[in-house]
């Protein structure tokens, strides 16, 4: 994808043409024009954020689905911290099924809830062995069957591990899209489909991917960085967070700071460091 040859930067949104935005929302905004702005804000999303990538480290379809269930009110970095020790301790299904509990809890302890995610663990070792021959299934249904998987951590592994398209709704992907007037849902599972209509198929992985990215590095819970972001001409919320650049570029965060500050026309060398607070993995 490349980014939209209509694409503005913030600084060129006025607080009448963002209002205005907003009003056509709030009133309705009719499909067509929607599913432009969606386009629109999906190359602009891409080319903001081209490293755009499930943040968990695996090698397999198994190494994925662990690090997910381990993932749960847990950031990803946590959990790339203690999954190399335990798939090296657990390389099978097996493995897993036959653990030794008080062994298990201790190698995961530092993720939170570490009992729950044990019995996961176990049960869904158990369930790929006595069901599937040991090896972890590839259909949305057959995953979240297995004890610990629900439908985002499936569609986490459909995606990422199988290549088979799959949208990823987490606390950042619901509030993202319900702030961008994609959609209004609420549920999760409604969420995924209204957005599964709006965007190609072959794009469902990456746009979760995309969103992720942007809501853990500009568009913040409690303090979007307005002013610094790539989206604003085409987003209804713009104005919720500070609008005055030199503010907002504080507010960006990550590894590729240098690139999203360069995409609005902030100079990394001008802009003030990115300010502490709010945790950039936070919902
Ligand atoms: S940072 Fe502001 S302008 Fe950008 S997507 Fe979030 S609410 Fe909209």
């Amino acid at each position: 994808m490349t980014i939209a040859s209509g694409s503005k930067p913030a600084a060129s949104v006025t607080a009448r043409s963002a209002a205005r935005l907003a009003k056509r929302v709030a009133e309705g905004e009719p499909a067509l024009g929607r599913s432009r702005r969606v386009g629109r804000m999906l190359r602009t999303l891409a080319a903001t954020h081209p490293d755009a990538h499930c943040e968990l480290d695996f090698t397999t379809p198994l190494e994925l689905a662990v690090a997910t269930i381990l993932s749960a009110q847990s950031t990803d970095k946590m959990v790339n911290s203690v999954t190399p020790a335990l798939f090296r301790r657990y390389p099978t299904a097996l493995d897993y099924a036959q653990a030794d509990r008080a062994e298990l809890e201790e190698m995961i302890h530092s993720t939170g809830f570490f009992r729950n995610k044990a019995n996961s663990l176990i049960g869904m070792g158990q369930a790929v062995v006595e069901k599937h021959d040991g090896v972890l299934p590839h259909t949305l249904e057959e995953l979240v069957a297995l004890p610990g998987i629900g439908r985002k951590t499936a569609n986490v592994i459909l995606g990422n591990a199988f290549g088979i398209p799959g949208i990823t709704v987490d606390t950042h992907f619901g509030r993202l899209v319900r702030r961008w007037g994609w959609t209004q849902e609420e549920d999760p599972v409604k969420v995924e489909h209204a957005i599964g209509a709006l965007v190609p198929k072959r794009d469902w992985t990456m746009v979760s991917h995309y969103v992720i990215f942007h809501g853990r590095r500009v568009c913040h819970a409690r303090k979007p960085a307005c002013g610094a972001c790539t989206l604003a001409a085409d987003c209804p919320t713009y104005g919720a967070g500070p609008t005055d650049p030199v503010q907002a570029a504080a507010l960006v965060k990550g590894p590729s700071r240098t690139h999203l500050l360069a995409m609005v026309g902030i100079p990394d060398d001008e802009a003030p460091p990115a300010a502490g607070g709010e945790d950039a993995d936070a919902p």
